[in-house]
């Protein structure tokens, strides 16, 4: 008999747990669009969102996109057809962003650095200083790649950028890692941005965002076209309300938005970076103890290159579905699905799953959730490790 009624758990890397503050806020009439409000309201979430991204004055577009709305909005503005992209790959969104900028007819050098491990800044510098000519506008890089849960770092990456003199802008998709992990836009020289409202930033789904300092306006001043509903100009520097949403804006996430954002600022920046830290360790603690008695194991093996905000995990085939299976129908938890991580007797990745700790989540919810996994291995008799759950349980306890 399922025990599943009750409050269902949706771990799974985004969209994330939405906060029960967020959604009050949204539930309301709707605001006046032309005047009141919601217009200071707004103009009140662009020094926050400065905040989360810990920049001082980078310039933010607000776009009704999901993250990859926000991928496009950010390319169009800087690079045109016949230029050219540079992409460190390290799991499948590397690739969606690279798929992107084909779509706009950029050409698309890409370093593949599989689905285990970190970029190669040497391989980066190497392949800037190859492009005499200066065709390369940007490199497009994922902070946390949300398939493999390998997070790279960006700091180390403009290092090597700077190391070549090439003038190529540094493009961060932080879709899965803004308000999650230490992220700190000016210190790290990151020239853009892209987020979307609905991981770290605990909204629905439906905003997309995109940060984008003085070189990169310097680099969009360039462009001979751009799309008029994604120029970033007008939306970073509205004159009149509708354009900062180049139309009618979107009232109710900006509600829920605002709540969130309350939150952020409630608990500080750095104090949600360590939360996340902690109950990472947690999970991380539970699945290594696990993986000494059986088959399941960490995607990446280093912790240091290991993201905060999702964890990918392989079990091999059939137990992965399984297991996802039991979880959501016996005990209300839905685990996220493998993505890209295909093998040779497992075309589809059923054996992977993912955990998403990334935004409204505590102690409890972590502590909870690797409870029903012991229950689910049980109760399906995956073998397995003995005990993951005090280790789990001393990781939050060290704090
Ligand atoms: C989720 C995600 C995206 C895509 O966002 P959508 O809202 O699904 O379009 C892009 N990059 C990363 C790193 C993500 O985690």
């Amino acid at each position: 008999m399922s025990l599943a009624h009750g409050r269902p758990y949706l771990a799974i890397p985004g969209p994330s747990v939405m906060p029960d503050a967020v959604l009050r806020a949204m539930h309301r009439a709707s605001p006046n669009i032309y005047e009141g409000a919601i217009v200071e309201m707004v103009a009140g979430l662009i020094p926050d969102l400065r905040y989360v991204a810990q920049t001082a004055a980078a310039k933010v577009a607000i776009y009704i996109a999901n993250g990859h709305g926000a991928w496009e909005a950010a390319l169009v503005n800087v690079v045109g057809e016949g230029d050219k992209v540079l992409v460190p790959a390290t799991g499948r969104f590397a690739h969606g962003w690279a798929e992107m900028a084909r779509g706009l007819g950029a050409e698309v050098e890409l370093i593949e650095f599989g689905t285990k491990s970190t970029y190669d800044p040497a391989l980066v510098a190497e392949a800037l200083r190859n492009d005499k000519d200066r065709k390369i506008k940007a490199v497009l890089a994922s902070h946390v790649d949300t398939a493999t849960s390998i997070r790279n770092d960006l700091a180390s990456l403009r290092a090597a950028m700077d190391s070549t003199g090439h003038p190529a802008l540094l493009m961060a998709d932080c879709v899965a890692s803004l308000g999650v992990e230490e992220f700190r836009m000016d210190d790290w020289g990151v020239d853009i941005m892209v987020t979307g409202s609905q991981k770290g930033l605990m909204v629905p789904p439906g905003l997309g965002f995109v940060f984008f300092n003085e070189k990169a306006e310097a680099r969009r001043a360039e462009m001979t076209r751009v799309s008029r509903y994604w120029d970033w100009v007008p939306r970073g520097k509205p004159d009149f309300f509708y354009e900062y949403f180049g139309g009618t804006a979107p009232t109710h996430h900006l509600y829920g938005l605002r709540a969130a954002l309350d939150m952020i600022r409630e608990e500080g920046i750095e104090q949600i970076w360590h939360r996340h830290a902690v109950l990472a360790r947690t999970i991380w603690a539970a699945a290594e103890a696990w993986g000494q008695g059986g088959p399941l194991t960490l995607n990446v093996a280093d912790r240091g290159l290991r993201s905060h905000a999702v964890t990918a995990l392989r079990l091999g085939a059939p137990y992965g579905a399984q297991l996802r299976k039991w979880c959501e129908t016996e005990a209300g938890v839905t685990l996220g699905i493998g993505l890209g991580m295909a093998e040779p007797d497992d075309p589809m990745g059923t054996g992977f799953f993912r955990i998403g700790h990334m935004g409204h989540v505590n102690t409890h919810m972590i502590l909870g959730l690797l409870g029903v996994l012991e229950a689910g291995f049980l109760s399906l008799g995956i073998p397995h490790g003995q005990g993951a759950l005090s280790a789990a349980a001393a990781e939050i306890a060290k704090g």
